[in-house]
């Protein structure tokens, strides 16, 4: 499994056939299938508790000793002890001697009070560390040594229960902190489980869970019917609500010894994702199935199924448990660790801004390892070993073959509003390719790995681009890692061909001997030479080495064309964005040269510090303003560093004006409506959505019903046609107050053009960011077309819609124009109606 993003991600642009399941579609068999339903024997649900606790023991035993006679070779002669009996989650069935084993217990009163008791979300510095860990770790002995799952679901319950992102991140410190504190062990699984991930992104590892697996689980643990699921999915749309409501409504359950460990969960997980070939379908149904069994309570439930369905709708993205992360290691560490942490009473009587100041800096150690060495199988281990120091950095910094978390650019109006912010700099405008963004490692060995914008391994999708490094590496590279973006490129001509060309490529085992997209790497950055990080180097000494030191091949591997300028050179950068997009580029990316503007060099031409405080913007696609820098930090003297996972104001993309606006929108596409006249038979208008990363809800924008083609329009309808999976009852994760004829299982992202961005009474995106009891929309909204490049989680978020909404507020006051705020009725109508 990975996380979400990683999920459903579609990074590569030859997978765009293949859409990952969402949480609907795992109940979308019983839906078709209620129609036909024929009169059945007993059902489940009409059983008595206890005649279904021996009918389910009974299937139990059955299944277990026929596993097991397959696994041995030998059939079973006596019975066979399910991990109910053993109280063990991870162990495979054993033989045992015994008989009777099965019993009943009321299934209110196993919960595991203690650690329902613990007040995770207080203030770190008051909360009483002391007591919880030997409470717990009391508690935990009793019960087999390692920290509970029952924990860690407190911690999620806490988390859901606020959207106070304080509180979120306080509930996941102190719960680190009793980890850390009392079972070290147990912190890495956690994270990973926090994170809704088993694997770093680069690592292929998927759980694979086929649709129905856990609709079967449910059904058969909970003793629900097709019928009785499909009305708990109807009622409330997602599976771990789902898996919460038939728990509790199970009165009494088989009894569990044992009860669920963060790491016990953690190790079923890496045993799904695991299972492959034949028979593995069964054995992931089986572990799905134990899990369920062995959840104590309705929320631990739930929890379990969110985590299979990855979708854990705790609020907290990667950002926050970084920064939990982060602070825990400021007042904790494991039992005989040596690194220092701060008494929690001296951090107490801090003032605010300094203990803000100790935690940013904090911050600041952890996200910069996690941005070049995401892996947390590795950031945890070190941070149990040497806390939140510099050494961190080193232990766990760039290292070949573990991608970084590449830079991103800042978007801008259009060129004046470049040369604007980049007053006074020396700038390089480099053609922006239309292809897919590659990451180059290169070890000592020649062993070479590619790896995608999202971290993905690509090696296998670029056989030829691997097979061009011996070429490219110039006398003296011994090892480096290079980045740059591989485009179709016509070999004859060399002429550059659309992604959409490149998406013909395959995304593994591709045999370079019939490869017949050919394409070429424009590089346009070097970030490792020969053993050393460049990261800190100016753009321009990382570019002088990667010209000096790498040997072109014509149309095989190249530098981005690139041109040098300052913002006195308006019309020469005028006319390099010209023939940048008659080439078929989007447009151009420019990059700041040097750490230092010309200004700020002292008469006697040494560079004076620069304290400029770039302001960050909310990420387009990520994470909350958090990612924003305390002032002062040591990041933002350095403009032109590579900065790993920052999107700064050094690189700005300038793209292609599409419409009013130069600014597009990531949207996804969430419901339609049944068209009218000519587009009666088509979904139209189509309802569109913003992420809110903070809650995991989808909060509905505009409707669009202008930029589509007839074609568009009918594949689209095809798509999305009732009766198929693509089509789902409301989801409860979807924010829209009206009521569209259909909805769609939410799976792709639309870029889309508009006007302008309006306060809205109608729709619910950033309601409560730049008002109170009113959203954003947009005053005709245009579809450009689909990203196939990017995944659900990758879409605009509504905290990235409301800061385009005060920047053009802004804009409107400077330009003295119409008030921004127009107000949605009938403009709205309008904006339906052009298309
Ligand atoms: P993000 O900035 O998050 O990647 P996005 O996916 O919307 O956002 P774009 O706005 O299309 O991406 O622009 C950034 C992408 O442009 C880079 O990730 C890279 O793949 C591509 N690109 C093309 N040419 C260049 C270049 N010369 N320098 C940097 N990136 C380039």
């Amino acid at each position: 499994m990975s996380s979400p993003a990683k999920k459903r991600k579609r990074d590569d642009p030859g997978t765009s056939s293949q859409r990952t399941r969402s949480i609907a579609s795992f109940f979308q068999g019983q839906a078709s299938r209620q129609a036909e339903k024929t009169p059945e024997a007993p059902s489940e649900q009409t059983l008595s508790d206890e005649a279904l606790a021996r009918k389910l023991q009974a299937e139990w035993n059955q299944e277990d000793a026929a596993s097991a006679a397959q696994t041995d070779g030998t059939s079973s002669t006596g019975p066979i002890a399910t991990p109910l009996e053993t109280g063990d989650n991870d162990r495979e069935p054993t033989k045992v001697q015994r008989k009777g084993i099965l019993s009943l217990q009321s299934s209110t009163g196993t919960e595991d009070t203690v650690s329902l008791a613990v007040p995770f979300d207080q203030n770190p510095t008051t909360f009483d560390i002391a007591k919880y860990v030997g409470e717990l770790k009391g508690h935990w002995v009793a019960e087999g040594g390692d920290a509970s799952y029952a924990l860690l679901t407190r911690a999620f319950v806490l988390a859901n229960a606020t959207t106070s992102r304080i509180r979120i991140v306080d509930t996941l410190v102190n719960f680190l902190r009793v980890l850390i504190e009392g079972d070290p062990s147990s912190v890495l699984p956690a994270v990973w489980l926090a994170t809704n991930s088993i694997s770093p992104p680069y690592d292929e590892s998927e759980l694979g869970l086929g649709g129905s697996s856990i609709s079967k689980a449910l059904k058969k643990v909970y003793g629900l019917n097709s019928q009785g699921l499909k009305s708990l999915y109807d009622k409330h749309g997602d599976a771990g609500d789902v898996a919460f409501e038939a728990k509790k409504r199970q009165s009494f359950t088989l009894i569990k010894p044992k009860p669920l460990r963060i790491k016990g969960v953690y190790q079923s997980l890496k045993k799904i994702a695991m299972s492959k070939g034949s028979g593995s379908q069964e054995a992931k149904q089986r572990i799905v199935e134990k899990l369920l069994q062995d959840a104590r309570g309705a929320e631990e439930s739930r929890y379990i199924v969110r985590t299979l369905v990855q979708n854990l709708r705790i609020g907290a993205v990667k950002t926050t448990l970084l920064i939990a992360l982060a602070r825990a290691f400021l007042y904790s560490k494991p039992e005989g660790a040596e690194f220092s942490v701060h008494p929690q009473r001296d951090m107490a009587r801090l003032k605010k801004e300094e203990l803000a100041g100790i935690y940013s800096n904090a911050e600041e150690i952890v996200k910069a390892s996690y941005a070049r060495h995401p892996n947390y199988g590795d950031l945890v281990p070190c941070l149990l070993e040497v806390g939140v120091t510099e050494e961190l950095l080193v232990r766990c910094g760039l290292q070949l073959h573990i991608p970084l978390r590449p830079m991103l650019g800042s978007i801008t109006r259009d060129l004046s509003d470049m040369l604007t912010k980049l007053q006074g700099r020396d700038f390089s405008c480099e053609y922006k390719y239309d292809g897919q963004r590659a990451q180059v490692h290169c070890d000592v060995e020649g062993k070479v790995s590619v790896f995608s914008r999202h971290l993905e391994n690509m090696t296998e999708k670029y056989p030829d681009v691997v097979s061009l490094v011996p070429e490219i590496r110039g006398e003296g590279v011994s090892s480096f890692i290079l980045e740059g973006e591989v485009v179709a490129v016509d070999q004859e001509t060399g002429e550059l061909q659309t992604f959409q060309i490149l998406t013909n490529r395959a995304k593994k085992n591709v045999d370079i001997g019939a490869i017949r997209v050919s394409v070429c790497l424009f590089a346009f950055d070097l970030m490792y030479l020969n053993g050393l990080p460049l990261l800190d180097r100016s753009l321009r000494e990382r570019r002088e080495l990667l010209r000096s030191l790498f040997v072109e091949i014509p149309n095989r591997f190249t530098w981005v064309k690139s041109l040098d300028a300052t913002s006195a050179d308006s019309e020469v950068v005028l006319d390099f964005f010209k023939s940048a997009t008659d080439a078929k580029c989007e447009g151009i990316m420019v990059k700041v040269l040097d750490n230092v503007s010309r200004s700020d060099l002292e008469p006697n031409g040494t560079p004076a510090v620069d304290t400029t405080d770039t302001p960050e913007q909310p990420p387009r696609t990520g994470e909350k303003s958090e990612s924003k820098n305390a002032k002062g930090s040591r990041r933002k003297a350095l403009l032109s560093t590579y900065e790993p996972d920052k999107r700064l104001e050094s690189w700005l993309k300038v793209k292609k004006d599409y419409s009013t606006s130069s600014e597009t929108l990531d949207l996804i596409p969430v419901a339609g409506w049944h068209g009218q006249g000519r587009k009666a038979k088509w979904w139209s208008p189509i309802l569109l959505a913003a992420r809110n990363p903070e809650t995991g809800s989808l909060e509905a924008v505009t409707k669009c019903m202008s930029g589509f083609t007839d074609k568009f329009y009918q594949a689209n309808k095809d798509k999305y046609a009732e009766g198929t999976p693509n089509v789902i009852s409301r989801p409860s994760y979807v924010e829209y107050y009206g009521e569209p004829d259909v909805w769609f299982e939410p799976q792709e992202v639309w870029e889309m053009a508009f006007a302008d961005i309006t306060l809205s009474p109608t729709y619910t995106a950033a309601i409560g960011l730049v008002s109170d009891e009113r959203g954003l929309s947009l005053r005709f909204p245009r579809f450009l077309k689909v990203r196939e490049d990017k995944s659900i989680d990758e879409a605009t978020t509504s905290d990235y819609l409301a800061y385009l909404w005060r920047k053009q507020s802004e804009r409107t006051k400077l330009d003295g124009d119409r008030p921004a705020e127009t107000q949605l009725g009938w403009q709205e109508e309008l904006s339906v109606e052009v298309g």
